[in-house]
C-alpha cells in the first residue's frame, strides 16, 4: 500500500466536481478520505460506496462549511471514524457571475459566507486538529488574474482566500504544517458549465494555449502532490493551474 495508509483527509464540497476527484484520487494514494457535502447526499455516498469497493476508506460528512459549529462536527466525525486528521482540502465554494451592481446583498454576503467564512472556519478548525506534518489546500481561482467583468464578488471571496493561506502558512510555524492553494482556470464541473451557452463555453475551451477545459482529474493531480511527499518544501504559495491560461 501507499505511504499515506493511516493518514486521514477531510475534503470539503466533495460530493460532485473538482472536490469528488480529490476524494478519489487521495484515496486511491492510500488516504482514508472524508467526503463533506451542503446538500446532495447521494453522490456523496455513492463515492463512498465506489471508494471502499477498490479497497479504500471513506465516510460522508454533511456540513455547511459557513457554519462553525456544523464544520466542528465535521473534523469531530472525522475524528471518530479515523482517529487523526492529517490533511484538509477547503475545495467547497459556489459562483455566480454577475456585475458588481447588479448582486444583491444576499448573493454577496452568500458568495463570502460559503468561500471565505467556510474556508476560514476549517482553516480555525484545523489548526486544533491537524497532526503535526499535515497539509492543507484552499481553493483560489485563475478568475483573479483575468479581471472578468462578472467575478468581481467571487474575486473578492478568493483573494481573501490568497491573503489567508500566505498568512496562515507563517502562522502554523513549528507544527511542520504547509498551506497552500490552487487556483485552477476553467473546470468542466456544474459551477462552471452551469448557465452558460455551447458558444461561451467553447470560448473558455479556446482561451488556454493547451485548447481544452481543464478536467477535475488536472486538478486532482496537483492537490495530491501538494499534500504528497515531494511538496514538503512548497509552503504559503497560490499554484495556478490552468493550461497556461494566466
Ligand atoms: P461544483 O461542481 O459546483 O461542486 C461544488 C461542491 O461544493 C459540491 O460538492 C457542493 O456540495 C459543495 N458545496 C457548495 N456549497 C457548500 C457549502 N455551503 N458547504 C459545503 N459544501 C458546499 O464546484 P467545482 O467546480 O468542483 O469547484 C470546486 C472549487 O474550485 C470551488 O472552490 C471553486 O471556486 C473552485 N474553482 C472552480 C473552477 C471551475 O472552473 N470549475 C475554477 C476555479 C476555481 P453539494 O453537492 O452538497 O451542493
Amino acid at each position: 500500500m501507499s505511504e499515506h495508509t493511516s493518514q486521514v483527509a477531510i475534503i470539503t464540497g466533495a460530493s460532485r466536481g473538482i472536490g469528488a476527484a480529490i476524494a478519489e484520487r487521495l484515496a486511491n494514494d492510500g488516504f482514508a478520505v472524508v467526503i463533506n457535502y451542503s446538500g446532495n447526499a447521494a453522490p456523496a455516498e455513492q463515492l463512498v460506496r465506489k471508494i471502499e469497493a477498490s479497497g479504500g476508506k471513506a465516510i460522508t460528512a454533511q456540513a455547511d462549511v459557513s457554519d462553525p459549529d456544523a464544520v466542528a462536527r465535521m473534523f469531530e466525525s472525522a475524528e471518530a471514524a479515523f482517529g487523526r486528521i492529517d490533511v484538509l482540502v477547503n475545495n467547497a465554494g459556489i459562483l455566480k457571475t454577475i456585475a458588481l451592481a447588479e448582486t444583491s446583498d444576499e448573493e454577496f454576503d452568500r458568495h463570502f459566507a460559503i468561500n471565505t467564512k467556510g474556508t476560514f472556519n476549517a482553516l480555525r478548525e484545523a489548526a486544533k486538529r491537524l497532526q503535526n506534518g499535515g497539509r492543507i489546500v484552499n481553493f483560489s481561482s485563475t478568475t483573479l488574474a483575468l479581471n472578468m467583468p462578472g467575478y468581481a464578488v467571487y474575486n473578492g471571496t478568493k483573494a481573501a482566500v490568497e491573503a489567508f493561506t500566505q498568512v496562515f502558512a507563517k502562522e502554523l510555524r513549528g507544527r511542520d504544517i504547509t498551506v497552500n492553494a490552487v487556483a485552477p482556470g476553467p473546470i468542466a464541473t456544474d459551477l462552471f458549465l452551469n448557465g452558460k451557452s455551447d458558444e461561451l463555453i467553447a470560448q473558455f475551451s479556446k482561451m488556454p494555449p493547451l485548447e481544452r477545459l481543464g478536467q477535475p482529474s488536472d486538478i486532482a493531480s496537483v492537490v495530491a502532490f501538494l499534500v504528497g511527499p515531494d511538496a514538503g518544501w512548497i509552503n504559503g504559495e497560490i499554484i495556478r493551474a490552468n493550461g497556461g491560461l494566466a
